[in-house]
């Protein structure tokens, strides 16, 4: 169990898509921390001992309710942005629909932009705040049947750069993580043949798991990377050297 760091007091944060998966993992990681926790989640109840508010992040006004409960429930704003949610719809690029690209980038892309924008009004009044955008080792690296993703997940480190040089002297700092090859029910789906080979490609030899993600995740909105801010990190066991 994590432990809070001795300059560090209770902070909130919000995880998109925190019900499941890597978001899930996020979540417990900063609860176990001792921090103010809250997940969006689109429907029924939030996992056990972690409390929720509804969002879909490709809905700019449900994105806003949830900031707006979320403050209430906190009583402040929201100082850690974990733009978690995410899906893929994976074809090759001959066979992609309109609807294929632009639903992901939708979710992926804008979704996080939808959230970063209504993050950053608590934490300009604040004066402080962190921003972890959640991408992956295949927005720079590419990957044959994922333009719309690896389109969607190369573009938030745009995003990250201009929000830092934007609001990078209000003491809010914005960060990618770019985990590779992640045990969750999204890696889950992949045929077994296509897992033989991404593990071969690997030189860490394995996939992760989401705690693994977690840990740098919370390190990010942590006071030792405070002047960490624009940067891409990666947690993929050295598959995209080179990013
Ligand atoms: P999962 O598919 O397990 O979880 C995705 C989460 O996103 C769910 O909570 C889902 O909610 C939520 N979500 C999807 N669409 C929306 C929406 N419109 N509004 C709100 N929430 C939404 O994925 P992972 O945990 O594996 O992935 C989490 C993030 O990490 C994603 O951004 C993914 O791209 C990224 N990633 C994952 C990797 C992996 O290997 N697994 C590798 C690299 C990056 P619901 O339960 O309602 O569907």
């Amino acid at each position: 169990m994590s432990t809070q760091h001795p300059e560090e007091s209770a902070r909130t944060v919000l995880v998109t898509g925190g019900n499941r998966g890597i978001g899930l993992a996020i979540a417990r990681e900063f609860a176990a921390a001792g921090d103010e926790v809250l997940i969006t989640h689109r429907s029924g109840e939030p996992p056990e001992g972690l409390r929720g508010v509804i969002a879909d992040v490709t809905d700019s006004d449900s994105v806003d309710a949830a900031f707006t409960q979320a403050e209430e429930i906190f009583g402040r704003p929201v100082e850690v942005l974990v733009a978690n949610a995410g899906i893929t719809k994976d074809t090759l690029l001959m066979r992609m629909s309109d609807e294929d690209f632009e639903s992901v980038l939708d979710t992926n892309l804008t979704g996080a932009f939808r959230c970063a924008r209504r993050a950053a009004k608590g934490m300009i009044r604040a004066r402080k705040g962190r921003i972890i955008l959640i991408s992956s080792v295949v927005g720079l690296y590419g990957s044959p049947g994922q333009a719309n993703y690896a389109a969607s997940k190369s573009a938030l480190v745009g995003l990250a750069r201009s929000i830092t040089r934007e609001l990078g002297s209000r003491n809010i700092t914005a960060n990618v993580v770019a985990p590779g090859y992640i045990d969750t029910e999204m890696t889950g789906e992949l045929p077994e043949e296509r897992k033989k080979q991404y593990l071969s490609a690997i030189p860490a030899g394995r996939f992760a798991s989401p705690e693994e993600v977690a840990r740098v995740v919370r390190f990010l909105a942590g006071p030792d990377a405070a002047y960490i801010s624009g940067a891409v990190v990666p947690v993929d066991g050295g598959l995209g050297m080179g990013h």
